[in-house]
Order: C-alpha cells, then structure tokens, then sequence
C-alpha cells in the first residue's frame, strides 16, 4: 500500500473517530488508541511532509496565531430573531403569518435557543473554508484558525453536500467544560470566568488558536443556507446537517400546531436546568421554505422566526452593603450584601460584584433595589438596578483605595480587572489563603488540617508561613478551640507525613502565582530539584514546553524574594521533598549497554514510551533515526516504507517486540 494511502486512510478513520466522541457522543475506542493512531499519522505527516493537508485530523490541536481578525462580509446576512416573552405574543405572531399566508396549516421547527456565541462557517465541495463572527450582520470577523480546534465541527463533510454552502451554529462552553476551566484557575489563585456564554465568545477572539484548542468548547448547529440545498424545510435541515456530519442537537421537535409549540416550551422550561450547557430560550420557526420565502425578513430579523425567552428566575432586593473580599493571591473581591431573598430554592444573600468596573457599569448604590438573577452559575449576579426606586441623595460608590484587612495602598495593573493588594507578606487573608492552599488535596494533601484551623494557628500567633506548620507541638495546639489530644495529635502526624509528599506536589503547594498543578509537573520533570529550578533565567524557562512569558515572570520573581528563600530553606530543613526521586527500577539490567535501537511503528505489548523506557533501562540507547551505526531496529505494526528501506540497505537487523523481550531473557 503506498504512503499516500495509508495517510488518507488513518486521517479518515480518525476523522471518524472525532465523529463518534464529539458529535455522537458515542466512542467506539480508547482515548489511549486515539492517541496512539493519532501519534502514529503525526509521524508520517512529519516524515512526508508533502502529503500536508491543512484539514488533516493532526491539526486540530492549532498553532496558527491571528493577530488581527480580518474582517470578511457575509455572504449571506446573518439576521437577529425577534423576543417574545408570553404565548400570548406568540399567538400575535401566528396571527401576522396567516395574514400573509392565509389561513393554512402551519408547521414549526422548536430548537432550543444555545447561549453562546454565534458563528457561520462555509463549507466549499466539503471542505471547511472559512468561519465568521456574526458581527454586525453583514460583516464579521474570520475566526477560522480557532473554529478548526473544535473538534465536533467537521473539517471535511460525508455523504452528498452542495458544492457550497454555509452552516450557522453557536459556539457553547458545556457546563463542565467551564466549571473545569473555572477550577484551574481557582487552583493558580485567578479570578474565575464569570459565565459561559463570555468566555465561550471570548475564546474565539483569541490569538492563539492552541489555547482555544484546549478549552473545550462545542458547536451546536441549527441552521443551513445556500443555493440548492436538497431539502426544502428547516426541520429536514437539521436531519441532512446531521447526516454530513454537524452536530444538531436532537432535542429539536418538529410541531404540528402552536399547542404543541406550547408544549414544547413548558417541558424544556422544567427541564432545562439538565441541559450540558446553558440555554435562555426556545426558537420557533416556520418549518417550510417556501413560506418562509413569501414571509421574508424586516429590517433585522426574519418575519418566519421568533425566539421565546424563557424567564429567568429574578427577584428584586435591597442593597444593604458592599464588602471587600481579599483573596490568597491578594486580588480583592467586592460582594454585595443584600436583603435575604428566596430564589430559584435557595435564599440568597449575597452576589459578586467581581470588580470595580462592573460596579461602574451597573452604576450601584448603597440602599438601591437591584435585580439578582440565577443563571447557569452557582453565585447569583446582580443584573440591574431599578433606577425607579433609588432613594434620593444616594451617592455612587467609591471603590477602595486601602486593603480592608491590612489598609496597604492597593494596585491595579494595566489592563488588568481586579485591584490587588501587594502586601504578600503581611496581609493576613493572603497569608492564611497561601497556608490553606499548602495544606491543600493536589498539594501537600496534609490529613488533620483544615482551612478553619489554619486561620486559627494564624490568628493565636502560631503559623505565620507554611513553613512554621513543621515547628508546631501538641502541647501548642492543645489549648486552641475544639481541640483535643487526638486531634492534635493527627495535626502534627498529618505534617510529619507530608514530608513524603513528591517534589512535584510540593512545587504547586508553594503557591507561586501562575504555576498550576500541570505546570508545576512540567517544572519538576524538567528541572528535577529546586535549585536547578531557582538559578534558571527566564530564557531558559521560557524554552521549557508550555512554559510562557508570564509564567516563567513570576517564577524568577518568586525565587529571587529573599523571605521566600528563608522559607524554603527551612522546608528543606525539615525534610520535605525538593527532588525528584528517579524510582529504581527492579527490571534494569546491563543488557543492552552499547547498544543503539531505534523503535518505529506501532506494537501491541508496549507503548512506544515503554519500550523506549525499556530500552534505557536495560542499559540501551534509542536513536531517533536510522543511521550505520544502529544496532537494532524494532518494529511493530505500520512501520515507515522509508525507515525499512534504509534498515536494509545498512543491513540492520529488524526485530519484533517479541524478539526484543527475547533480547532481555
Ligand atoms: P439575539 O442575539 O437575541 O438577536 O438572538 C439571535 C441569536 O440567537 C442568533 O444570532 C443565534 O446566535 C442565537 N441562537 C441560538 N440558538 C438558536 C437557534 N436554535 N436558532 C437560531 N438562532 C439561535
Ligand atoms: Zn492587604
């Protein structure tokens, strides 16, 4: 079989693969497999580079930067919907139809209205050539770099599509998706996202189309136009859309009446809230084309089309006060505190406020009765005042200029949202924030500690760095609140034992602003001890992978503070981890010592990585390519033309994954 097809082959199957996860929601193999074909169709594109195909299933994972958004006309204009809020309206609305079309029966196609962002993305003899922003209708800005990264819109259609056409859908962050993305943050001490729908449209102005690549975003889809299209109502749109390979959320349901439109609305109003991803409303429209033609558009949206907002669970309060949240990284957080009200189940008492901007925008005052509502978020937003009730001589609010908890100057950052207080050392919600994240699961994981205690220790004088928890005795801790001799007891365990936390976990719980658990990984694999990691300039750490700018900043910044150098040389001290400890493996021999192998294609027993690792611990070298002085080749499944060519021309002995275990005894 020759090269070409075998590329064409894997890149198929692997297309349909991302069919089966991401549109279906339905995988047929192994993430690991996945991965394993994927690496497998990598590594023939790098060693055929001529075979290169800008829709291939390899560059999903992006690396095109943007810097400007050009902006593109639409070929077709992109049309807003009309609102309606009551069925009242919605009857209104049938009425307006039958006035033009006369009094027949009327279809409609019910969808869900997905809160995101919108996107229109053409496709030309099946393959995916471009995708727009909405922006002001009749222009918008191309996106195409980062809408490729997402894996459930298809770069290439199946079956029998027009030549040319354009889909219309919205990019959505699923609810879970945002949560993870909000708990990474959280985990480096950022502020969070505030909602999906911003992040999501967010994400696709972003310059970097490998960092869109990683957020998990989706595309659900609910719309088709162009010329020729072989169907000839919306709803048998959606089912052809999803025959070439779209995903269009099956919720949708075609009615036969406005009474059943109405049921459709009262059922997707209970049951929303079980929806992935957010949702604020229902959108009807007149299932046939033809109709819709005779119905046509008014200046800004189609005559044939109307969106039902659902109402959003809201309820009016008062505005008692605003307080000012100081978090570990020391970025201040204003909450408004409001008259206890029941909403959505819950009673509610306060909401963020998330900065001094937002104050602004909202133009809120002490005393003001404001609109909170519940959306898909856990903390309610305010979203409006009533303006009609503000009560006279109110004054806007002054934000902040001091750190309530320590009355620092504070410092907001160019470009920047939050206001910071830079008393890292001295401030004692940051200093207590820092400890409890030190104490934390995915760091030093340390049992018989909790976040109350901490601030305890803290406030009896006790702790005033992470460092101190290894001086603390039972007879110290003995006299704090709730305390007993067993639970004091396990206090002082619990930091005993954390000194066999690895270097990795420790690195993440020192709590260096930007460094996560992942980066932490990376940092403790690449440097493998602290020193190494405190001497690397920022070049240095700028080349390490995944490693940025902004990162590699506050590392330097971090190591070359003179209280954090006393701190971790008292953790070294006392015995916690500043190395990786390489695991002495029971299998190494001396085997293979001189000798150089070089592994290609895919095997059955090992994963790549494996054997590889077995190689060098036997004594072994792996080389990255064929060359005289190779001693072995071992190969599996699918190994390169090129590479078993080259092999025999040298007369280099090709070995099986089997024969190689023989080489081993
Ligand atoms: P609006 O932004 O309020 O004018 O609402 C129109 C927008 O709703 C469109 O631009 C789409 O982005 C979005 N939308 C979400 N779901 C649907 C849907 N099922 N059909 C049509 N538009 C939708
Ligand atoms: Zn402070």
């Amino acid at each position: 079989m020759d090269i070409q097809n075998t590329i064409q082959i894997l890149r198929e199957e692997l297309n349909q693969h991302n069919y089966n996860y991401y549109v279906l929601d339905e995988p047929i193999i192994s993430d690991y497999e996945f991965d394993l074909k994927l690496k497998q169709l990598q590594e023939l594109e790098d060693q055929y580079p001529e075979y290169y195909d800008e829709n291939s299933p390899t560059q999903r994972v992006g690396g095109a930067i943007t810097k400007n958004f050009q902006t593109v006309a639409h070929q077709h204009r992109m049309y807003s919907l009309d609102n309606s809020y009551s069925k009242e309206e919605l009857m209104d609305w049938e009425k307006r139809i039958q006035k033009v079309l006369g009094d027949v029966p009327l279809e409609y196609t019910c969808e869900l209205k997905y809160d995101g962002a919108s996107i229109s993305i053409t496709y030309e003899n099946g393959i995916l050539k471009r995708a727009l922003t909405r922006g002001d209708g009749f222009q918008g800005d191309d996106v195409t770099n980062n809408i490729k990264t997402i894996k459930s819109i298809p770069l290439k259609l199946k079956g029998d599509f027009p030549d040319k056409f354009d889909v219309r859908g919205e990019i959505i962050l699923p609810f879970a998706g945002f949560e993870k993305m909000n708990q990474e943050l959280i985990e480096i001490g950022e502020t969070p996202y505030s909602n999906p729908r911003n992040t999501a449209s967010g994400s696709l102005k972003l310059q970097d189309s490998a960092e869109v690549a990683k957020r998990p975003l989706d595309c659900l889809l609910y719309f088709l136009v162009g010329n020729n299209l072989p169907f000839n109502s919306q709803f048998e749109g959606l089912e052809t859309a999803r025959k070439w390979g779209f995903k269009a959320p099956k919720e949708a349901k075609l009615a036969k009446s406005l009474e059943q439109v109405f049921e459709f609305i009262d059922y997707w109003d209970m049951h929303r809230h079980n929806l992935p991803y957010e949702t604020d409303g229902v959108v009807v429209k007149v299932n046939s084309f033809h109709y819709q033609d005779e119905l046509g558009f008014t200046a800004k949206s189609p005559r044939w089309a109307i969106a039902y907002k659902f109402k959003s669970e809201q309820v009016s309060t008062k505005l008692n006060t605003i307080s000012y949240q100081v978090g570990r990284t020391g970025a201040i957080t204003p909450v408004a505190n409001l008259e206890p009200v029941q909403l959505a189940g819950t009673i509610v008492k306060r909401a963020s406020l998330h900065n001094a901007d937002q104050i602004e925008k909202l133009d809120i005052r002490i005393g003001d009765t404001v609109f909170v509502e519940k959306g898909g978020e856990i903390i309610p937003k305010i979203i409006a005042v009533d303006l009609s009730k503000r009560v006279e001589n109110s004054k806007p609010i002054i934000y902040i200029t001091h750190c309530p908890e320590c009355q620092s100057l504070l410092v907001r950052n160019e470009g920047e949202a939050n206001h910071y207080c830079p008393n890292f050392y001295g401030c004692p919600p940051q200093i207590i924030g820092r400890i409890q994240h030190y104490i934390s699961r995915k760091a030093m994981d340390i049992e018989g500690l909790g976040g109350e205690t901490v601030a305890l220790l803290f406030n009896n004088g006790l702790v005033r760095n992470y460092a101190d928890l290894y001086d603390l005795t039972v007879e110290q801790i003995l006299p704090l609140e709730r305390m007993a001799q067993k639970s004091a007891e396990n206090l002082i365990k619990g930091v005993e034992d954390s000194k066999n936390i690895p270097f990795e976990s420790v690195l993440f719980a020192l709590g260096i602003r930007f460094v996560g658990e992942t980066v932490a990984k990376k940092l403790a694999k690449h440097y493998k001890n602290i020193d190494a990691l405190s001497q690397a300039s920022l070049i240095d750490l700028i080349l390490v992978e995944e490693i940025g700018e902004r990162i590699a900043q506050s590392v330097i910044e971090f190591f070359s503070n003179e209280e954090n150098k006393i701190i971790i040389g008292k953790l070294k001290s006392y015995g916690v981890q500043f190395e990786i400890i390489e695991k002495v493996n029971p299998n190494a021999t001396n085997k293979l010592a001189g000798k150089i192998f070089v592994v290609s294609g895919v095997f059955e027993r090992f994963s790549r990585d494996d054997l590889k690792k077995a190689i060098e611990d036997n004594g072994g070298k792996v080389g990255s390519s064929i060359s005289a002085k190779t001693h072995y080749v071992v190969a599996g499944d699918n190994m390169g033309p090129a590479k078993l060519e080259k092999a025999n021309k040298l007369n280099i002995p090709i070995i099986s994954e089997v024969e190689f275990m023989a080489l081993l005894g």
